[in-house]
């Protein structure tokens, strides 16, 4: 079959879009932040070529050939692409969400991402891992690694994994003639054979990732949301199945006894984490799992249960009411305890483009600014597996570079009021 001739120009257009020039961008970065040294360097030139940090020179270095170009940030801050290591792009809080599950088609989902993802990327977050939604995440991946739309650099799950009536079920709430029988393939897995098979599932459909929920979740319309959903042999099959395949797992968890067999079974990050214990931080720091808190999320979701009764239903308000409050300090707890701790935020839960609140969230709850920034670049690449190519701005990563006013590590606020955005060398933000 030949693509049709309207598909293959676009086709074209697509790849002769891709740049492939010898061009070389000259950035004079007033203030640079190093992120690996934990330093913030002045008067820096940032020297870009194919997309990439081709050096970095202190001073502002002039061009040698009259091609190539000159960006003026010298009343900027500078500092590496930002890293959202959880996020959904294709849906986003509202009163009717539900009734949403039942009125829109794929392409409505999938024009909606895309909106989601270019706020994402002009916020300054040139890197995210969506963890989880219908199978549109992986579209969207492709359609933005084209060009064909503009959005950050995805690694995404797919579709997320747990139990019938599990925090992943896509049918919990629906009524029974609607609810079927969801399976493997639809990202409901019971027992170890079904977990295999439920991985290889979202490996066959392109995803970067695994996604589980070993407990009970807060917008799950469930009763519980935090108790364990999966078994300790369920995870380990899921772990070792996505190992083979050379993926990672993610592993959403409320409770303390769903995150201890997660750890157990192998599982790289918690996410949310809300009732982590001593023993839990004893545990991710002898299996070196990572914690992604998500406060916003959880701050979001309480702020509107409490403000709007009738937001999430009967179910659900009171485990927004009970679990959204405590994010904030679980995470103070974790990064006393030493837990390796990479930047996330939930967005979707909350409105896309505001990500960089967490930051605040976190400052406030203890950890130093400096901290907060590597939690969004050196070590989310390193959650990512990618530091070759992202979190650090060094000769031979990717040019992904934000820029802000003032100093963030003075004023954390400052990166909600990015100017600047890069993305492998292209600019898509420049105020
Ligand atoms: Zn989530």
């Amino acid at each position: 079959m030949r693509p049709a001739p309207a598909l293959f120009s676009l086709l074209t257009a697509a790849l002769l879009a891709v740049p492939a020039v010898a061009q070389k961008t000259y950035l004079h970065c007033g203030r640079l932040l190093d992120v690996r040294a934990g330093k913030l360097l002045s008067e820096q030139t940032l020297v870009i070529e194919n997309g990439r940090v081709q050096a970095v020179q202190a001073g502002y270095a002039a061009p040698s050939v009259s091609t190539d170009k000159v960006i003026d940030l010298k009343n900027r801050t500078v500092l590496p692409g930002l890293i959202d290591c959880h996020v959904h792009l294709e849906g986003e809080t509202s009163k009717d969400g539900f009734l949403r599950e039942f009125t829109e088609n794929p392409a409505d989902v999938a024009y909606q991402a895309e909106a989601h993802a270019r706020t994402t990327l002009r916020a300054g977050f040139t890197t995210v891992r969506d963890l989880g939604g219908s199978g549109v995440n992986v579209a969207l991946r492709n359609a933005i690694n084209r060009g064909l739309v503009v959005g950050p650099r995805i690694f995404t799950a797919g579709k997320a994994i747990s139990g019938t009536g599990g925090h992943m079920d896509p049918t919990n709430g629906y009524r029974l003639d609607l609810m079927g029988v969801p399976g493997p393939t639809d990202g409901v897995a019971n027992g170890p054979d079904q977990a295999r098979q439920a991985v290889r599932e979202q490996y066959k459909r392109g995803a970067d990732l695994i996604k589980i929920a070993s407990t009970g979740g807060v917008l799950s319309v469930a009763k519980d949301g935090s108790a364990p959903q999966m078994t300790e042999e369920e995870i380990r099959a899921v772990v070792e199945t996505a190992h083979d395949l050379g993926l990672r797992v993610a592993c959403h968890a409320h409770g303390a006894e769903g995150m201890k067999r997660a750890i157990r079974a192998g599982v790289t990050s918690i996410e949310h984490g809300t009732l982590m214990d001593d023993e839990t931080f004893k545990l991710m720091k002898k299996y070196g799992t990572w914690y992604v808190p998500t406060i916003t999320a959880g701050k979001s979701v309480a702020d509107s249960a409490a403000k709007y009764p009738t937001y999430y239903g009967p179910l659900v308000t009171p485990k927004a009411l009970a679990i959204g409050p405590k994010l904030q300090g679980t995470f103070g707890r974790a990064y006393k305890a030493g837990v390796k701790i990479a930047f996330g935020t939930d967005a979707s839960v909350y409105r896309h483009g505001v990500n960089a609140k967490e930051f605040q969230y976190m400052v406030e709850a203890g950890m130093p600014a400096m901290e907060a920034l590597q939690s969004a670049t050196i070590r989310a690449a390193e959650l990512l597996d990618q530091t070759d190519n992202l979190g650090t701005l060094e000769a031979g990563k990717l040019a992904d570079v934000v820029a802000v006013e003032g100093d963030p590590l003075q004023d954390i606020g400052t990166l909600q009021r990015v100017r600047f955005v890069m993305k492998q060398g292209v600019v898509y933000r420049q105020d």
